[in-house]
């Protein structure tokens, strides 16, 4: 999206400008990540934000900038490269945009609040500040687990919306889960979990497509099933991304990097652990792999572990996960945050990471990032075949 391709660009409203008392614009509000200083000392760049008001054509707005600074006699082509700079940067929108087609009038007002978060935290050039949304709209995802993070995870999705849902989830509610899966009611006790769920996310929001299955995954061919199981209304198989929300079997998290990584599927997990809350998020072929991310992190912190101890001693597996709906409900709004990055590219954060937070100490993150390693297992390059032709059948597929 050039600036010239744009009918009326506009600063975003959430990204107004300011002058600074020393004559600097800064824009795109004070958040960091997405604000930005510029040095002013002629005062045209000021002048320029002030014009771009969505009033005026990108050749009108040069017009009104070299009609104020006579003086400074500016090229048209400079004022032209600012506001190109301003929109790549992703503090422009076109306020001649027409509304989505994709979207009605009742699915706008809906998410007319998401629309403008989304907008904020949004750093790409779009033609509609829509755009997020509909890419929402027509998204597939897959659910596995709807306990503590996952049927949070499945709320906030289906209230944002997204576009379809597919729910996977084993269980029966029991009066132990209601201290933290907000989703059921005391009169859920004793149901499947994915009947309740089902039925709850159908009353959020009738315009996503909710479905559902009573199932547990027992090794990576039934995630392999499941990640097939659906077709698009292209008629391809497959989801846009798998979010992870199980934790049993405890080798779970490997069999989801393992397939994704075969079937090239973007993918993010999250849970808590005590008083940690994090989200892992993966895109294959780019960063990091929950390997990748596993091994650097074995490597970096520094148990003071005996020879040959089993890290179990320092972190301790316990038959039950303490919890609550705070550590519950954070770690499913991570994960459907995820999901949005994921599947909306808001926020633009490179996956191949984990983040969260402590809530033991206020202001101190939890956050892995590694690059990807060479010698990773699960997403390591094949090596290369010195004799194609005696090998028999495709093998497994790399991340390409
Ligand atoms: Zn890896």
């Amino acid at each position: 999206m050039t600036v010239h391709a744009m009918r009326r660009p506009r600063i975003k409203p959430e990204h107004r400008a300011y002058r600074t008392v020393d004559g600097h614009v800064r824009i795109g509000s004070v958040v960091h990540g997405i604000g930005a200083e510029v040095k002013d000392p002629d005062g045209w760049v000021w002048t320029l934000v002030r014009a771009m008001d969505g009033t005026r054509a990108a050749a009108d707005v040069v017009a009104e900038v070299s009609g104020r600074h006579p003086e400074l006699r500016l090229a048209a082509p400079d004022i032209v490269q600012a506001m190109t700079d301003l929109t790549d940067a992703g503090y422009v929108e076109d306020a001649g945009a027409p509304p989505p087609a994709e979207l009605s009038e009742r699915e706008r007002e809906r998410h007319s609040r998401g629309m403008t978060l989304m907008r904020w935290m949004d750093l790409r050039p779009r033609s509609s500040p829509w755009d997020p949304q509909v890419l929402l709209r027509r998204a597939r995802v897959l659910l596995v687990g709807a306990g503590g993070t996952g049927s949070a995870a499945a709320r906030d999705l289906v209230a944002s919306g997204v576009g379809r849902l597919h729910c996977v989830e084993p269980d029966v509610v029991e009066l132990s889960n209601l201290n933290r899966q907000t989703l059921f009611g005391e009169r859920d006790v004793g149901r499947p979990k994915i009947d309740a769920v089902l039925a709850a996310l159908r009353a959020l929001n009738a315009g996503t497509e909710v479905t559902g299955e009573r199932r547990e995954v027992r090794g990576p061919a039934d995630l392999e099933d499941l990640l097939t199981g659906a077709a698009g209304a292209d008629g391809a198989p497959g989801y846009d991304a798998l979010l992870l929300a199980a934790d049993r079997p405890a080798t779970i998290r490997r069999w989801a990097n393992q397939v994704c990584l075969a079937s090239g599927t973007p993918w993010a997990e999250a849970g808590y652990r005590g008083p940690l809350v994090s989200v892992g998020v993966f895109t294959p072929g780019r960063g990091a792999c929950w390997q990748c991310l596993r091994d650097a992190e074995i490597e970096r912190r520094d148990l003071r572990l005996a020879p040959g101890q089993d890290e179990d001693v320092a972190s301790p597996r316990m038959p039950w996960n303490p919890a609550n709906a705070v550590t519950a409900g954070l770690s499913g709004g991570l994960l459907a945050h995820a999901a949005l990055m994921l599947l909306c590219g808001v926020p633009p954060v490179e996956p191949g990471c984990r983040f969260g937070l402590n809530l033991m100490v206020p202001g101190d993150p939890v956050l892995q990032r590694s690059p990807r390693r060479p010698d990773c297992p699960a997403c390591r390059p094949a090596e290369p075949d010195p004799a194609p032709a005696q090998r028999s059948g495709s093998g497994g597929r790399g991340p390409s």
